[in-house]
């Protein structure tokens, strides 16, 4: 299997996230990328390309036009002004603010950007961070490509991650959403359906959003009940879709301290949905953090539960971009991700 990778990812290297209003050290950090790749380094079955670059045609095709200005100006405006090294919304553009009255101007500088076009407090915005951003997206395009030309599977080491970034808003250490934006690519450049199975412990709510109301990409997402888990307020099983997309989401909420037994037999219950879709690609949207020892989660899956994953999506019998996630255990999250692909790969 192709692995795709860059050091790009490196350039994104913050300290600091804010957890209930204190600064603590950040999970998302560039040992999460460099113990997968170690990890799958061990084994010859894996073989590790660059990335391509895609241009920022497949990022403008997700994402509002202003959240990637934003991303790529704002950091030096802040700095300049501040001379701090990383930023984090001060107030946030809550709906209750300006109920009933619609929405305020887009905002004309990088302070009242922050909390325009970031929802929390987690996603830290570093000098690399544009960069870093802009490799993951073209890692995970160059993952797609390389399923378009023929291969069964790819896996992109993409960091920063990416399901928590809406079609306007960056946050949950994400800033472009990798996993839409290949599906919106394989979608609207072959014609064909494409699913996104998030598997990441938190609800892939960026990802839901973009595809919501369509009906050629279907969303696909297990994870942590949002009652107990970010991003809070959205994954609920009543979430289905709407309009042209009603039926197109499909979110299956789990209770903590699950284990391997139930988390695969849920699995195979989606991908018989899956299969029902037709779908020419299946994306997924691989974070381990639902490992029993992750620091942020409370699933209980082990490292021989991710080999049984990966062997669900592969009887899928359809060709598989696999993307990184989340995963926070560093110690095990390398040999996690190598035992979900070993199963992928048979
Ligand atoms: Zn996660």
């Amino acid at each position: 299997m192709d692995v795709v990778w860059t050091d790009l990812h490196r350039l994104h290297s913050p300290q600091h996230e804010i957890n209930m209003g204190q600064p603590i050290p950040t999970y998302e950090k560039p040992s999460r990328a460099e113990t997968i790749r170690e990890q799958l380094a061990t084994d010859s079955s894996f073989r590790f390309v660059d990335r391509r670059e895609f241009g920022i045609e497949p990022i403008e095709a997700v994402h509002h036009a202003g959240l990637i200005a934003f991303l790529e100006t704002a950091w030096a405006e802040l700095n300049a002004r501040t001379g701090r090294t990383e930023f984090f919304p001060e107030a946030m553009l809550h709906p209750g603010l300006r109920a009933g009255m619609g929405n305020p101007p887009l905002p004309t500088n990088a302070v009242s950007g922050l909390g325009y076009w970031c929802y929390e407090t987690a996603t830290p915005l570093a000098e690399g961070t544009y960069t870093a951003a802009r490799a993951s997206v073209d890692v995970a395009l160059t993952a797609a490509q390389i399923v378009l030309d023929g291969a069964s599977s790819s896996y992109g080491l993409c960091r920063p991650p990416g399901h928590h970034a809406a079609a306007d808003v960056f946050g949950g250490f994400c800033f472009f959403n990798n996993a839409a934006i290949v599906a919106h690519h394989i979608a609207s450049s072959t014609g064909s359906k494409v699913t996104v199975l998030d598997v990441d412990y938190h609800h892939g709510n960026g990802t839901q959003q973009i595809f919501y109301e369509r009906d050629d990409v279907q969303f696909v997402s297990l994870h942590g009940d949002p009652d107990r888990a970010y991003p809070w307020y959205i994954g609920y099983e009543e979430e289905t879709g709407a309009g042209a997309g009603r039926g197109s989401t499909i979110n299956v909420p789990l209770a903590a301290e699950t284990e391997d037994d139930v988390y695969v037999a849920r699995l195979a219950d989606v991908a018989a949905k899956i299969s029902a879709f037709k779908p020419s690609v299946v994306v997924v949207s691989l974070g381990v953090d639902t490992y029993w020892n992750d620091p942020i989660s409370d699933l209980a899956l082990t490292t021989d539960g991710y080999r049984r994953c990966g062997e669900v999506v592969k009887s899928l019998g359809i060709p598989t971009v696999v993307l990184q996630e989340g995963g926070y255990d560093i110690e095990a999250i390398g040999r996690n991700v190598h035992a979900w692909l070993s199963g992928l790969q048979g």
